[in-house]
């Protein structure tokens, strides 16, 4: 289970500026919720925690995370409009995102928004740094929902997802005293070096495993990504693809991941295929849609074989 915002997303259907562009495609994306969405596809229950304002793009949101068979707790906000953000594609290679989320419904989100129990019912809570950054009172429900989670002994995750946008030195010190509650923690290589500063990545993934987190997973981009874990770095390649945009990569390489280590794949298994994932968000333009099932994985990872059923 997750919780964090998610907005309304218009994209331009056509490469160039938004300065000029004419038609806009409108769909969700929130990196908690493309988590959930990912999960779900992969075949494991999830639900997902938000707050939307009481208009249309909000009940928009609901609906979209509903219908891919997550369960949806959402506060609807009346004083407070859903947040929208803008993608553009200024290239066929490049992809500008442009936030309009400050004072949002879902930047309100509060400890009093977490259901009783919620937490606690879970296999696993996944968190990011983003809720962690983008309200004093989101951060305050991201500390209670790790604070229930650890009391009833269910696992942390946490992926960094720096929003320099949204730091702040305090805010910045907060976020990473909440990563380190972390049993999982999923960065990039400055993400990690964020965590702890003056260290490369691969030594701030040693300080947190030696500061008791399980296993950090290091994402790599294009080159794959590496975890640390039982004592050992397993790298794994990245799948070579026709990158059309790479917004929620990370997103789903996390869902890919998370899905394994739920069925029990060792690690090398979940980091491949945690990379597939990652991997077929690059090949179109949502942030969320091309999240693969079991079955689209299978046909990528193998395109010759028999599909998994
Ligand atoms: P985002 O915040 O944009 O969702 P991220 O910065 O958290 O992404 P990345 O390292 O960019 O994470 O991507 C996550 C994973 O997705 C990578 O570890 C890799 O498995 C896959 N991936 C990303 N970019 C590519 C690419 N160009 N080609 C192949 N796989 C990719």
């Amino acid at each position: 289970m997750t919780l964090g915002e998610t907005m309304a997303l218009m994209r331009t259907r056509e490469i160039g500026s938004l300065r000029h562009a004419t038609d806009l495609a409108l769909g969700i994306g929130g990196a908690e919720s493309n988590v959930a969405i990912g999960l779900r596809r992969l075949g494991v229950d999830a639900s997902w925690l938000g707050r939307v304002g009481d208009d249309p793009l909000g009940e928009r949101v609901q609906r979209e995370i509903r219908a891919e068979g997550v369960d949806v707790r959402c506060v609807v906000d009346a004083d407070a409009p859903t947040g929208l953000m803008l993608k553009e594609r200024p290239s066929a290679s490049s992809t500008a995102v442009f936030y309009y989320r400050a004072a949002s419904a879902g930047s309100r989100l509060s400890p009093d928004d977490l259901p009783e129990g919620w937490v606690e019912e879970a296999d696993l809570l996944h968190v990011t740094g983003i809720s962690a950054l983008v309200s004093a009172s989101a951060r305050d429900c991201v500390a209670e929902a790790i604070l229930r989670a650890k009391n009833a002994g269910v696992r942390v995750s946490f992926d960094v997802n720096y929003r320099s946008a949204l730091g702040s030195p305090a805010a910045d010190d907060e976020l990473r005293a909440l990563a380190a509650r972390a049993d999982i923690v999923f960065g990039g290589d400055d993400e990690l070096q964020f965590l702890r500063p003056g260290h490369s990545a691969e030594a701030a993934a040693r300080h947190l495993i030696d500061e008791g987190c399980g296993e950090v997973v290091l994402k790599r981009g294009a080159d794959g990504a590496t975890a640390y874990v039982d004592g050992d770095v397993v790298h794994s390649p990245g799948f070579v693809v026709d990158v059309v945009d790479t917004v929620g990569a990370g997103d789903a390489f996390v869902a890919g991941y998370l899905s394994g280590l739920l069925a029990g794949l060792d690690p090398p298994s979940r980091l491949a295929r945690a990379n597939a994932c990652g991997a077929m968000l690059c090949m179109t333009p949502g942030d969320w849609e091309s999240s693969p099932t079991l079955r689209d994985l299978a046909r990528f990872c193998d395109p010759d074989g028999d599909p998994v059923l």
